[in-house]
């Protein structure tokens, strides 16, 4: 028994479980690795959620990008991790895997407008890589770390349960709410608890909200540029939303979902004016006969001026000299802190990623391997890391994945 494991050992095998952009970038960018490289994924494709990414606008990075726009647990070691210099030199890593992007603002957008091409152009590197090995369909269920210093993996295949051994594993299976057709929940940290790693609280991230407030809702289809603030951490996100049939969607709302703790939020309708201004502007016409809802129309759509008024128990001819106080008030706080209680994220299969995962205090935060079972690496969401929207857990992806590939290499 004793020699075979040698034998294997010799042979330098990695397995890589879960062939999403972290799993596929690492087994890229170990293509210098003296050994075999072998990536696995339960599905019959690489990439699944990839292709489903920015609706063929995939966000590939972002000028803006610091442990600011990520949420752990471990907020220390998420700054320490970012300490790495290829966070800062992100683009020399999508230059080696081939990626190509173009700015809009500060967000780089994925040159081809195409995920599912850009999967498939991943997919022809990994097959056509000398040192790796793509099997699909292989579901990891169970790892264990042998006396040898060697991993048994056991995995479900459509031929039957097999078990592998490898020198040395990438976990890169992603977090919890990862995809549509997902079955196995509770299955999907299975690998790092086998390896005594724990799991921080998990949640949906990256969430549309949802809530009861009918009124609001009433407005469904109308998009702006608004503040939400969770009433409770006082945490605030500026972006441009939309209210939906069922709450609020849009960039706003999916980046505050990675933030929020409160049920109860406040939403500004407006990113641009501020409250004294048009408080100003209202008292410097308190002597002509314009009307409030003209002024209101300066700034806003007339579905939110007219909601505004009605809320504020103005009729659309009210006059700004008839303007009473306790009115102009109503009116001032709706537009700008209109209150928004029972809230909750949209959970899957609208969340875009996942709050939580493994543990970053079991992790060495220079090298990505575990500190519990060394030899183990982690890439990706699977780890307690979830960056908002625009490009930054691609970008987790794809340095994770370099930097467990410059450890491996290095090793
Ligand atoms: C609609 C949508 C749009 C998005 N848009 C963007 C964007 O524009 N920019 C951006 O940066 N991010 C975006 N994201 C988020 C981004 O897609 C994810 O953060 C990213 O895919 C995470 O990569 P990953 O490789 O860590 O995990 P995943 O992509 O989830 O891949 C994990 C893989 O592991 C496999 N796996 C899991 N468990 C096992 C097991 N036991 N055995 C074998 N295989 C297993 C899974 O099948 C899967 O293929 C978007 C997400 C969604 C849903």
């Amino acid at each position: 028994m004793y020699l075979k494991y040698v034998s294997l050992a010799m042979t330098n095998r990695i397995a890589i479980i879960g062939a999403g952009p972290a799993g596929i970038y690492a087994s890229l960018l170990l293509s210098e690795f003296n050994g075999q490289v072998f990536l696995f994924d339960q599905n019959k494709d690489v990439g699944e959620k990839l292709k489903t990414t920015g609706g063929g606008r995939m966000n590939v990075t972002n000028k803006k990008f610091s442990a600011k726009e990520f949420s752990s647990q471990s907020s220390n070691l998420l700054k320490r991790l970012f300490k790495n210099p290829h966070f800062e030199n992100r683009h020399l890593i999508f230059k080696v895997l081939g990626i190509e992007y173009q700015w809009e603002k500060n967000r780089a957008l994925l040159l081809s407008q195409n995920a599912p091409l850009e999967v498939a152009r991943l997919k022809e590197k990994v097959v056509t890589q000398k040192n790796l090995k793509l099997c699909l369909e292989h579901k990891a269920l169970d790892i264990e770390k042998l006396e040898s210093g060697l991993f048994k993996i056991t995995f479900e295949t459509p031929q039957g349960e097999k078990t592998e051994l490898f020198d040395k594993v990438i976990l890169s299976g992603g977090g919890m709410f990862r995809m549509r057709d997902l079955g196995d929940t509770d299955k999907i940290y299975q690998l790092p608890l086998a390896l005594g790693h724990s799991i921080t609280e998990v949640q949906p991230s990256l969430s549309p909200l949802i809530f009861t407030d009918k009124v609001l809702r009433e407005l469904k289809g109308v998009s702006f540029e608004g503040i939400l603030t969770d009433t409770q951490n006082k945490k605030t996100v500026t972006d441009d939303m939309v209210i939906t049939h069922f709450g609020l969607s849009g960039p706003a709302v999916l980046d505050f979902s990675a933030f929020r703790e409160s049920e109860s939020i406040e939403l500004c309708f407006t990113a641009q004016l501020k409250e004294n201004e048009l408080r100003d502007k209202i008292n410097a016409n308190r002597q002509g006969a314009i009307r409030l809802r003209a002024l209101l129309r300066e700034h806003f759509t007339k579905n939110l001026s007219d909601f505004f008024l009605q809320q504020a128990d103005l009729s659309i001819e009210t006059v700004i000299a008839d303007l009473p106080k306790t009115k102009l008030h109503k009116l001032i706080q709706t537009i700008f802190h209109y209150p928004i209680t029972q809230v909750q994220s949209k959970n899957y299969p609208s969340s875009w990623t996942t709050k939580g995962g493994v543990k970053l205090e079991e992790i060495n935060t220079a090298t990505l391997e575990s500190k519990l079972a060394p030899g183990v690496h982690f890439a990706g969401e699977i780890m307690d890391t979830n960056g908002l929207c625009g490009g930054y857990n691609i970008s987790f992806a794809a340095i994770s994945a370099q930097i467990v590939a410059d450890s491996i290499l290095n090793s």
